[in-house]
Order: structure tokens, then sequence, then C-alpha cells
């Protein structure tokens, strides 16, 4: 059965066709510019790419409607029809306590998504136009819903509770949520695989580490703590988010420079990260480039962002009374070994030995570690797009 994987935002659509059984990708692309004029992208093995062509998009209607012409073309395409795509994944970021697993939506779901706006403003609405528009051009066929958050609603209360007034968990649904579960969940599952051993059986360190990046523990196949918290800010600094901060600079910086609660929460969430503090870039390889010619601040950059990982892997390994392997995965955990280097040293204490040999790979599925490593080093690219189209065939076939 094939499966539709989509993940709509405000004025884009990215979508991908899947085998999950077989894991084959058929065809994938991206809407650009909804609403405006409209780019349709298109890309399969064998077949002409298109490359943001024109297509008139005024809704995310016309958007679905150009991704199912271009797959059923008759010269460009991959399936003979639209009967041939069995059920449509849809990524959702927030499913707040709605949700701990995916789930096919109907009217309920649809309104419980709704209800979670307050927690996700920018993109669960995107998330919903993107499932109502595939509801009307694809009516009968099945639409799952995929959620950010859904694999860490196993957290225990002690992981998830913010130590501040028990009324704003109560009344406001202040807790730590967690994001990326999407990939923690596949690459989690891919180690298990990898070691030989049932999910339940192992402890795992999941390092998500890109442009936005979060760390899960994941023991017995259970997120049972995760960096991000309420919202994708918290955690090991990123890109340009600063990760968890002390909140009591909020009050002292807003007061020095005069800024506002939104002015500083964009410099927190924009000007952060290892671009403010290294001046440079908020890309792993731009920090790279500018460390290897000298630029301290950019060297300092990398050594933070690694040494805060490593923290996490430290805690997370404490939480959890031990580690079966320490999994990197997303943008810079499958492509920078400098990085993934710099989190391991140190970590000889406890079991963890990086083979600097074998830990010179990018992007594809390999063990790093050495051989006799007490724990494993795994790298593990992530496939979001896989995990939701498993999901989803599982889901339809209930
Ligand atoms: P993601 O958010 O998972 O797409 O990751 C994007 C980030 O991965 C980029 O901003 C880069 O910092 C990082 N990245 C991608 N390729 C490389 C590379 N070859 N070396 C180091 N970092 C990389």
């Amino acid at each position: 059965m094939n499966i539709l994987v989509i993940n709509a935002g405000s004025s884009s659509l990215k979508y991908q066709l899947l085998d999950p059984e077989s894991g084959v990708l058929l065809a994938k692309g991206l809407c650009e510019r909804i609403g405006i004029d409209g780019k349709f992208t298109y890309k399969a093995q064998g077949k002409k790419t298109l490359d943001a062509i024109d297509i008139p998009m005024p809704t995310h209607s016309e958007a679905i409607q150009a991704v199912l012409d271009a797959l059923a073309d008759g010269e460009n395409g991959v399936i003979s029809s639209m009967s041939e795509i069995g059920a449509v994944g849809h990524r959702v970021v927030h499913g707040g306590e709605a949700f701990n697993k995916s789930v096919l939506i109907d009217g309920a779901v649809l309104q419980a998504i709704e209800d979670c706006i307050p927690l996700a403003p920018l993109h669960n609405p995107a998330n919903l136009t993107g499932i109502r528009a595939c509801q009307k051009v694809m009516p009968g066929v099945p639409m799952v819903a995929v959620f950010d958050t859904a694999f860490h609603q196993t957290m225990p209360a002690k992981a998830y509770m913010y130590a501040l007034p028990y009324a704003w968990y109560e009344e406001d649904k202040v807790r730590r949520y967690g994001f990326h579960g999407t990939s923690h969940k596949y690459v989690a599952g891919r180690a298990a695989a990898m070691l030989g051993k049932k999910p339940e059986e192992v402890k795992l360190i999941s390092c998500h580490l890109g442009n936005g990046s979060s760390i899960a523990a994941v023991d017995s196949g259970k997120s049972v703590d995760t960096s991000m918290g309420f919202t994708p800010l918290a955690g090991v600094p990123m890109g340009t988010r600063s990760g968890d901060l002390d909140a009591g600079i909020l009050q002292y910086e807003m007061n020095k420079r005069g800024m506002g609660i939104d002015e500083m929460l964009n410099v927190l969430n924009k000007k952060s990260g290892v671009e403010g503090l290294s001046l440079v870039s908020s890309d792993f390889r731009d920090l790279e480039n500018a460390a290897g010619k000298g630029d301290a601040k950019a060297a300092l950059a990398q050594e933070k962002f690694a040494y805060e990982v490593k923290k996490y892997v430290g805690a997370y390994a404490a939480a959890m009374g031990g580690v079966d392997a320490v999994i990197f995965t997303a943008g810079v955990g499958e492509n920078d070994k400098a990085v993934r280097s710099m989190v391991c040293q140190g970590l000889e204490y406890m079991g963890v030995k990086l083979d600097a040999a074998a830990n010179d790979v990018r992007g594809k599925e390999t063990v790093l570690s050495a051989p006799d490593s007490k724990v494993k080093v795994l790298l593990i690219p992530t496939n979001e797009e896989l995990m939701i189209a498993m999901d989803t065939a599982e889901i339809v076939k209930q």
C-alpha cells in the first residue's frame, strides 16, 4: 500500500509518496508560495524533475491537486490512478496531552488538534489546513495524524512537570511536551534492530542534532525524558535558538535594553544559539570552516554546543540507570564528525569509546564505537516521512 505523507506549512506543503513495507520512496516534492503565485517541485527516480514550475495555487486544495496530478501523470507519474494511494499520513506538530500515538482522523480528532492551537499557534493551523484540503480533494481516502509530541507522552510526571505553580499545569497546560518525536521513535527502532535486540530490551539516548536539536532518553522503547520543553526553544543551544537559560536574564536584559517580551522571544528564537554566540552562522559547516581558520568565537560555539549535548547524555544515562547506545541523527548528527567526536570525548568512563576511523562517515547507518565499547555509538539517518508512512499504514490496516 502506498502512503502519501504530507507536511503542510502556512504557505508551503512538502509531500512524499512511499511504500512503507519496502521503504521505497516513489516520489517527493514541494509546493511553495501557496496563496501567492504557486511554485511546484516534483522528483521521482527515472522521471523528469519539475523544479519550482508555475502552477496557480490559491489555496492548499490546488496544491494537493497538483501533487495528485503529478503522481498520476501518464508520462511522468509513478502511479496509474489515485486508487493506488491507500492513505494519507499528516505530520501534525502538537497533540498536547490528547494524543499519545498516531490516530485515524475524524471530526473529534480535528477538534482536538484545533484545541491544541494555543500550544502551537504557527504550526497546528497550517497542519489543519493541509488535512482539510486533502479531505476535500481525496474524499474517502483514510487520513492519519502523526504528532511530533506523541512519542514523548510516556514521560513520567517527574520529567514533564516544571517546578512552577501547579495551576499553570492544571489550568494552562504548561508542561514539558517535547518535539521531534517521530524522529526519535524512528531512530530508536532502528537502533534496537542494529543492536539485535527488541526495543523493550534497550536503553537509548537519541541525539537529534539539526538546525533544531533535541535529545531523548528512550527506555524500553518509550520516551522517558527529552530536552525540548513546553516549546522547541528549550534544551541544548541550536542554530539560532538559545536552548535552556536562566529566566532571570530576561528581566535583566529587557530592562537594560528596553525590550518587550515579544522582542526578547524573537532574540531567543532567531538571534541566539550558535549563530548568536559565534557571530558567524547557524550552519555547522560554516562554524567548522571559520574555526579551522582560527575564529575563536566559532570554535567556542561548536564547543558549547557539543558540551551541552554531552551533559544531556550524562544526565539521561543517570536518569535511566545506564545506557546501551547513543544515537546521532539529523543534519549535524549525521554529517558532523567533529561534533560527534567532541560529544563522546570524556565519556570513556561510562563505557563510550568512539572509533575515530568508523566516525569518519556521513549519512549512513554505521556503528561508530570501537568493538569493545560497552556503550554503542550509532549513526542513524532519520526518516520522519517513512515513520509517518509506517504508522499510517499500521493504523489503516487495523
Ligand atoms: P536539519 O535541521 O536536520 O536539516 O539539519 C540542518 C543542519 O545540518 C544545517 O544547518 C547544518 O548546520 C548541518 N549540516 C548539514 N550538512 C552538514 C555537514 N556536511 N557538516 C556539518 N553540518 C552539516
